[in-house]
């Protein structure tokens, strides 16, 4: 037996031919950077989201570092975040010259926790970066109102929760701009690299273009300086086949997620807590478990794949040395990256490999 932690290739098969259709459109049209198919992409991402523009670039990364620049975050503000993500969120904000600034978690929902970002603010900061990690959104009332209160700017790191809802409102569309990614691996995910900005603010759309453009409006006469990322034709014609999947596929990974709930919930391990102020699109189903890494060592021994994201909190890698953080700077953010440990799922996992491996888990602790 062996359970991947993700498998794109059942997915692949059951749109197959609409992709393959797609693909072959867009290799006889030839057009293959920021094709029509980039803005129409762009137009049905914003109104599925719920903001007024949408800019497609090469990466998630890419869109976190451009958002950064185009609402003009730089040398010498500070940068609020959390300890407990992915890499990009904080490397991006060193990237933009700006100093990132971390804030501690939420143990239970994994999120930056608003009264610790209230804790951190200085007469520099001039930016927040929430980030809904494993598709859960962050608690976007607080983190608006203290954003508004102090004029800051407010970036959505939506890398993790495309489809997610806070209060009936789509993640991506609280903050002054929100970054997606288009990593295949993600909920909504290309056949490669890409990424997307979202944002109301025309001006901030307009710097996008021209930052994703080497800081041209015009072809061969340059504003400012700018980068070489954008959107392929390619991707962005998969995106358009997928989208039309996506609530379908994450209904699906919630499905799932409620099925491991009740199947492992006497096992002692902590299931994940959905806040109840939205819609948890699980990215990720992440437990929190005694003797972590003897159980992902018991399931791999099964042929269980689970994953730890992420096992050291950013104020602790090497990379950030130079911002001076020490060990026990973020307890919460330290401990749980002890604890976490994130099981398959994914929209074609189903019930029976779901119960196969609650079995498993179950067996562990016995
Ligand atoms: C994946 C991810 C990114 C980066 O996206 P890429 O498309 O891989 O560059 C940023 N932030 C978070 C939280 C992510 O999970």
């Amino acid at each position: 037996m062996n359970i991947p932690i993700l498998d794109l290739k059942e997915q692949y098969q059951s749109i197959k031919s609409e992709i393959n259709e797609a693909v072959g459109k867009v290799l006889g049209e030839t057009q293959f950077i920021l094709g029509p198919e980039v803005k129409k992409l762009e137009e049905e991402i914003a109104e599925f989201i719920g903001t007024k523009y949408a800019v497609g670039v090469a990466s998630g990364t890419d869109a976190l570092h451009l958002a950064l620049r185009a609402m003009g975050v730089g040398k010498g503000d500070e940068v609020i975040t959390t300890p407990f993500t992915f890499i990009a969120t904080a490397e991006t904000v060193l990237l933009a010259g700006a100093v990132p600034v971390f804030a501690d978690i939420n143990p239970d929902t994994f999120n930056i926790d608003p009264e610790s970002i209230e804790k951190k603010l200085t007469s520099k900061t001039k930016a927040i970066i929430p980030v809904h990690l494993y598709g859960q959104c962050a608690d976007m009332d607080k983190i608006m109102n203290i954003a508004r209160k102090h004029n800051l700017k407010v970036l959505e790191d939506c890398a993790q929760s495309f489809g997610a809802e806070f209060k009936g409102k789509k993640a991506g569309s609280f903050g002054d701009t929100s970054a997606f990614s288009f990593f295949p691996t993600k909920n909504l995910g290309c056949f490669g690299d890409g990424g997307m900005v979202l944002t109301n603010s025309e001006e901030v759309a307009e710097n996008l273009k021209m930052l994703r453009g080497h800081g041209s409006k015009v072809r061969y006469y340059h504003d400012i300086e700018g980068f070489n990322s954008r959107l392929d034709t390619l991707q962005a014609a998969i995106l358009r086949v997928k989208l039309k999947y996506i609530n379908e596929w994450n209904e699906k990974r919630r499905n799932a997620a409620h099925l491991y709930n009740k199947l492992i919930k006497d096992s002692g391990v902590k299931t994940p807590v959905e806040s109840g102020e939205g819609k948890h699109v699980y990215h990720q189903y992440t437990i929190k478990c005694k003797k972590r890494n003897e159980l992902k060592d018991f399931l791999a021994g099964a042929g269980i794949t689970s994953m730890i994201y992420y096992p050291l909190s950013l104020h602790q890698q090497k990379v950030f040395e130079c911002l001076g953080y020490k060990k026990g700077d973020f307890p919460r953010s330290e401990k749980v990256q002890d604890e976490v440990l994130s099981l398959p799922i994914f929209p074609e996992l189903g019930e029976e490999r779901i119960k196969i491996i609650s079995e498993k888990i179950n067996e562990f602790y016995r």
